[in-house]
């Protein structure tokens, strides 16, 4: 973004543009914009062309070369040409529950990654199209069960909309009111302690402490908390009175939840019995309404497998040889995050590689 605007075209917003492709309908219009007006901006720049709704459906492979690609677009099937080479940047596979549950053989393995559970990116997207392609063209796949799943999922889609398990002052609460986990846990910690639960679902319980202003914009979801409310997808109780009787939860049991969190959070005890410590600045004792709930489960968040990459973005066989003329950035790759990917550090690896992966392929002899 900062070379676009450095180059005098200017574009309408300054926010990231690859939010656009895994939740248009969490982002305003201005953000999606963005993200197709800095597309846009960066195809005028180098003179390229974007095929918008156009599915990229195989590898074309000549002596032993990735020479192009194989399209679907809306008026037919389209031939690429390319002369330098084939980039595959299509996401991960999250959204495919065939294959996922296929490569479920790791961490969750017990936990039947199937259509009940959803996915944080949206469904057309993140279908593993680019993995398949290349392990068509000989490319060998690493670390396919190591999925993230994350505990912030919208009930029915996956989608992380409206309030958000990060942060602190917010309690995990199960429909019988009961606390079960350190909500400072990593997101594998409290997805697992969420599938033990009764209907592997919770409670996500927060009060004015996180929300001081309900017109002001939450900057983990882009909304301000009279929108999600409006919404309904949020909803408000005055008291745990109210609380209880709007989500059935029993009134004993949700009072001494949260009476077991506040002794943590006012140092009367090191720990709770889950773990919890109030060790940030932040960590107050939430004893006040209005509280501010929803409902969540677990979403397939991220799939570190993939394409196994070298360090120049080139597409490797099983021997370890570079498949000429291919490479791969971002999600659909392997091995980059290890098992288990840590918050913020998908971005990162896009950027890195994808930039590797286009450099290298511009100056491909
Ligand atoms: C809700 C959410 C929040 C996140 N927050 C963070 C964060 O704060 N920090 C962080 O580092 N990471 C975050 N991530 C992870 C990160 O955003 C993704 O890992 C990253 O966007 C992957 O980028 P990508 O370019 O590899 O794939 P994607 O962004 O998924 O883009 C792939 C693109 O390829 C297209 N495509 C797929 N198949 C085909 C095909 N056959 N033909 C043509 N096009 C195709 C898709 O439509 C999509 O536009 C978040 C993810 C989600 C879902």
């Amino acid at each position: 973004m900062r070379r676009i605007s450095a180059s005098g075209k200017m574009i309408s917003c300054p926010n990231s543009p690859q939010f656009c492709s895994i939740e248009p309908n969490l982002w305003n219009c201005s953000r999606i914009n963005s993200g197709v007006d800095s597309n846009k901006a960066l195809a005028r720049l180098h003179d390229l062309k974007i095929m918008l709704e156009t599915k990229a459906t195989d590898l074309i492979v000549k002596n032993g070369a990735v020479v192009g690609v194989k399209a679907m677009g809306k008026n037919g099937p389209v031939e690429v040409t390319a002369t330098k080479g084939v980039v595959i940047a299509t996401g991960g596979f999250g959204s495919n529950v065939k294959y996922r549950q296929k490569v479920n053989t790791g961490i969750w393995k017990e936990a039947k990654l199937d259509e009940r559970i959803g996915c944080s990116n949206i469904s057309v997207a993140a279908q593993g199209d680019g993995l398949i392609m290349a392990e068509k063209a000989g490319a060998e796949l690493i670390g396919l069960a190591d999925i993230q799943v994350h505990p912030n999922g919208t009930p029915g889609t996956g989608l992380m909309l409206d309030i958000k398990t990060s942060g602190r002052n917010r309690l995990f609460i199960n429909t019988n009111g009961d606390r079960f986990v350190n909500e400072g846990a990593a997101r594998d910690v409290l997805s697992k302690a969420v599938f033990a639960q009764p209907g592997q679902t919770y409670w996500l319980v927060q009060n004015h402490l996180r929300y001081p202003d309900e017109n002001a914009i939450d900057l983990l979801s882009g909304r301000t908390m009279h929108d999600m409310l409006e919404q309904g997808r949020v909803k408000k109780a005055k008291d745990l009175e109210e609380l209880s009787e709007m989500t059935g939860m029993p009134l004993d049991h949700l009072k001494a939840s949260i009476e077991e969190y506040n002794r943590a959070a006012r140092h009367e005890v090191q720990a709770d019995k889950f773990g919890f410590r109030a060790t940030h600045t932040d960590d107050r004792p939430m004893t006040e309404g209005p509280w501010y709930f929803a409902k969540k489960v677990p979403t397939i968040h991220h799939t570190m497998g993939g394409i196994r990459i070298d360090t120049n973005a080139h597409v490797l066989n099983a021997k370890g040889q570079w498949i000429k003329g291919l490479y791969a950035a971002g999600e659909t790759t392997g091995g980059v995050h290890g098992e288990n990917r840590l918050g913020g550090n998908a971005v990162a690896d896009l950027m890195v590689f994808g930039r590797t992966a286009g450099r290298n392929a511009a100056s491909a002899k």
